[in-house]
């Protein structure tokens, strides 16, 4: 399942390849479980949009969009020689097209020819960049055919990936970002709480995209036990625990630049960089800095890996 680190390597990838680009018409298939939103309205927010940006919320891949009028008005941007040429053709064609009350937004304030389109890649969601010709991998449920001629497709055999829009750019995860929240926000997150550290960290409504492995990862290096309970941790050991858990993220996404490119024209299971796990999965093994065995417990169904000497 891709966490955080994981999800923003995707988005950085896809940022490179699709930004400025503009989707020209949509296929989704006919698998209802992969559509939050509904298919029409999925369909008619992609077509004939401009992709401004592609970035992550929490575990989510949001692509912002404008719509024809705005980008009409846009200067092509110096850094895009290939693709300001293709957009001036786009222009031509956008004059010419009838284009549709909702798709004008007649009578809608100006700010909503912004809109959203949010993947969720669930257990096994890839979204991949292809040339038309290329085969269409079984569990395809969404084509998005862009201007540039190449194809950005939703493919996801096990179906628990999601796709929906958002109208006037107002899609917001629940919690707080965890790259980007400071050190009193994040006190307020745990204030009071009776629960263990470990779930605490993993509840999305506190904190965005926080996953299994990169808990373990950051209590170990903060020196936190999981089942310590939130409410008894103190400023200073909460304070080392926001910079082991940015930490932790921020390797892993480094690790992750290298292998953007693999990783979104991949279409198999070719293996994610990895952090070099010092308790994740490895029960049994002495830990890196003293030697004792690493135990593993369950907490709520999860695993939590420590060490028993260095974790109070
Ligand atoms: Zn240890």
């Amino acid at each position: 399942m891709p966490e955080l680190p994981e999800v923003e390597t995707i988005a950085r990838g896809l940022a490179k390849r699709v930004t400025g680009d503009v989707v020209e018409s949509v296929w989704l298939g006919q698998k209802k479980e992969p559509l939050k939103s509904p298919a029409s309205e999925i369909a008619a927010t992609l077509e004939r949009s401009w992709i401004a940006a592609v970035r992550r919320m929490g575990k989510h891949i949001v692509f912002d969009l404008e719509r024809d009028q705005v980008y009409v008005a846009r200067a092509p941007s110096p850094a895009r020689g290939r693709s300001a040429d293709r957009r001036s053709n786009e222009i031509v064609s956008t004059r010419v097209s009838p284009i549709t009350p909702a798709q004008a937004g007649v009578g809608a304030r100006p700010t909503c020819n912004k809109a959203q389109w949010i993947v969720h890649l669930g257990m096994t969601g890839r979204l991949q960049v292809c040339e038309p010709q290329s085969e269409v991998a079984k569990h395809t449920h969404a084509i998005l055919r862009l201007s540039s001629g190449r194809e950005l497709r939703f493919v996801d055999p096990r179906r628990f990936g999601r796709l929906s829009v958002a109208q006037a750019g107002d899609f917001d995860a629940a919690g707080v970002e965890p790259l980007e929240v400071d050190l009193d926000r994040f006190l307020a997150l745990f204030r009071g709480r009776k629960t263990p550290i470990k779930s605490a960290l993993l509840n999305q409504k506190l904190l965005r995209g926080v996953g299994n492995i990169y808990a373990d990862e950051s209590l170990f290096r903060a020196g936190l036990r999981p089942r310590r309970r939130a409410s008894t941790i103190t400023r200073d050991q909460l304070a080392k625990l926001l910079v082991a858990v940015k930490e932790v993220l921020k390797e892993a996404i480094a690790l992750g630049g290298s292998s953007i490119s693999d990783y979104v024209n991949s279409d198999g299971e070719e293996g994610f960089f990895q952090l070099q796990h010092r308790v994740y999965g490895r029960e049994g093994e002495p830990c890196l800095v003293c030697k004792a065995p690493i135990k593993r417990i369950v907490i709520a169904g999860r695993s939590s890996h420590y060490c028993p000497r260095c974790q109070k």
